[in-house]
Order: C-alpha cells, then sequence, then structure tokens
C-alpha cells in the first residue's frame, strides 16, 4: 500500500471557508504521522480569503510546528486564459511550494482549450509546482497535454483526494489523470485539499486508486519528506535562476532568515 508523509495541499482559517487553525492542522498532521505539510490559504480572488500579501506574511511563522515541517505556499488563483495568477510576483518568489488552481469563483471557465491555455501558462510560471485539482469537470480541460508540459518543466500534477469525496464525476477523469502520468512518467503529488484539520494526511481515497491501477511509487513525490526534499531541491535551483534573471538579485535575498532546507527541523 502507498503512503504518503507529506501533505502538499491544506487550507487553515485564513482561507476564509476553512475551519481549523494551523496550529490545529499541525496538531492533525502530527497525530496521523506525517513529517510535513504545505500550508496553501487560497489566494485573495477567492471570496472571503485573507489579504493580497498573505503570502509574504507567513515569513513570521516557523518552519516546524509540533515537529511537522511546515512548508509555506500557497494555492494561487488562475485569473485569465493566459495563467495570470492573483499573487504578485514577488511573493510567489519566496514560497516554497506553490499550487495554481482554476477556481469558477475568480474566473468563469472557458472552453477546453481556453482552460488548457491558462493551465499551461501559470505552470510556466517558474514558482507554480503544481496544478491543483486538474480533475474538476467545471474546468475542462486537455489532460495529455498539460501532463506532457508538466513532465517537460519538471513540475507536479496533484491527485486531490478531497475531489474524490466531493467534486461530482471526478473519479473517472482523476483515472484518466493517473494513467496519463504514469504513461509519461509525470510525477504526482498526493493531497488532501484539508479545510478542516482532520482532513490533514487524509488521502486514504487517492492512495487505493493510485495502487488499483498499478501507478509506481517512485512517481509520488509526497512519499516522504526525503522524496520530497528531493523534489525541492530541484525547484530550489530553478526558482533561483528565474530569480536572478528577473530581478538580478542574489537567490539568498528573498528569503532572508526563513527558509531551512528541506527536512530541516526548525528554522
Ligand atoms: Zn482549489
Ligand atoms: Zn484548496
Amino acid at each position: 500500500m502507498l503512503e504518503t508523509k507529506v501533505d502538499t495541499h491544506t487550507h487553515s482559517v485564513l482561507s476564509g471557508h476553512a475551519w481549523s487553525t494551523l496550529r490545529e492542522n499541525a496538531a492533525a498532521a502530527a497525530r496521523r504521522g506525517l513529517e510535513g505539510f504545505c500550508l496553501t490559504e487560497h489566494g485573495p480572488a477567492v471570496p472571503g480569503a485573507g489579504p493580497f500579501f498573505l503570502a509574504s506574511a507567513q515569513k513570521m511563522l516557523p518552519g516546524t510546528l509540533g515537529g511537522v515541517r511546515v512548508f509555506y505556499g500557497v494555492e494561487a488563483d488562475i485569473m485569465d486564459f493566459k495563467g495570470g495568477l492573483d499573487i504578485d510576483d514577488k511573493s510567489l518568489f519566496g514560497l516554497e511550494f506553490v499550487i495554481a488552481s482554476l477556481h469558477d469563483l475568480c474566473l468563469s471557465p472557458g472552453t477546453p482549450r481556453e482552460n488548457t491555455e491558462a493551465y499551461l501558462g501559470a505552470l510556466r510560471h517558474p514558482c507554480v509546482d503544481i496544478i491543483g485539482h486538474l480533475d474538476d469537470r467545471r474546468t475542462p480541460s486537455e489532460f495529455a497535454t498539460i501532463v506532457r508540459e508538466a513532465g517537460r518543466l519538471g513540475k507536479l500534477i496533484e491527485i486531490n483526494n478531497n475531489s474524490l469525496l466531493i467534486r461530482k464525476g471526478s473519479r473517472p477523469r482523476m483515472e484518466e489523470i493517473i494513467r496519463l502520468c504514469g504513461e509519461h512518467s509525470v510525477p504526482v503529488a498526493v493531497a488532501s485539499d484539508a479545510h478542516f484539520d482532520d482532513m490533514v494526511g487524509a488521502v486514504e481515497e487517492s492512495l487505493e486508486l493510485l495502487d488499483r491501477l498499478g501507478f509506481p511509487e517512485s512517481l509520488v513525490a509526497n512519499r516522504d519528506l526525503a522524496s520530497f526534499g528531493k523534489y525541492l531541491a530541484v525547484r530550489e535551483a530553478r526558482v533561483e535562476s528565474a530569480w536572478k534573471e528577473r530581478f538580478g538579485a542574489s537567490g539568498s535575498i528573498r528569503r532572508k532568515g526563513r527558509l531551512a532546507p528541506p527536512g530541516t527541523p526548525g528554522v
């Protein structure tokens, strides 16, 4: 049976429609035996979400809570069919993990071609790591094109457990995505999309599905802190070089005093 020890998609009360605090999420993660989780609040375009500077405000938070590594991230909203996001560039560069999602609350979904272009544009931003809930039938897209491009860029595809629980019609779509990722050797991250502490790290339905489809364990990037750290090391090099290209300054400036190397307890 597959296992994942890092949950790459969680929300706290600061997302506006989630019910647990960061500390409660961390305690739940520890109870489940997780080694880490990504705090990925909604971007400001989601009604009730935090302010535009919330992503960068995470600098004030510790890097571990209750012995669990907390990676600071965001679930940014795709705002147009070119893949523009609702978080400013400098904030994106200061984060450790960035999900880009299409929410119909923020952008009325277009045709499958338009939605595909939106996803591709977001994926091409150097700080974006993963597309959130690609399976969502409200935002239909060309899965094969997106999976191949994620593979080319060294990015991840999300297996969102919440989709299997609450997004109608997601299961067969998720199966298709998993098959494509296997066929093209594109790594996935299995995530709860928790909006309540009991959901943190609860991804059994996704793991069962991956197991049933014979998905290779080696392509699950967040199976533990070590495997996730390997992804993050490659990511760090990509983001660092993009930072230098855009802002012409040293990469170390952007995260002064906050980011510990992946897997390091505490910062
Ligand atoms: Zn979402
Ligand atoms: Zn979410």
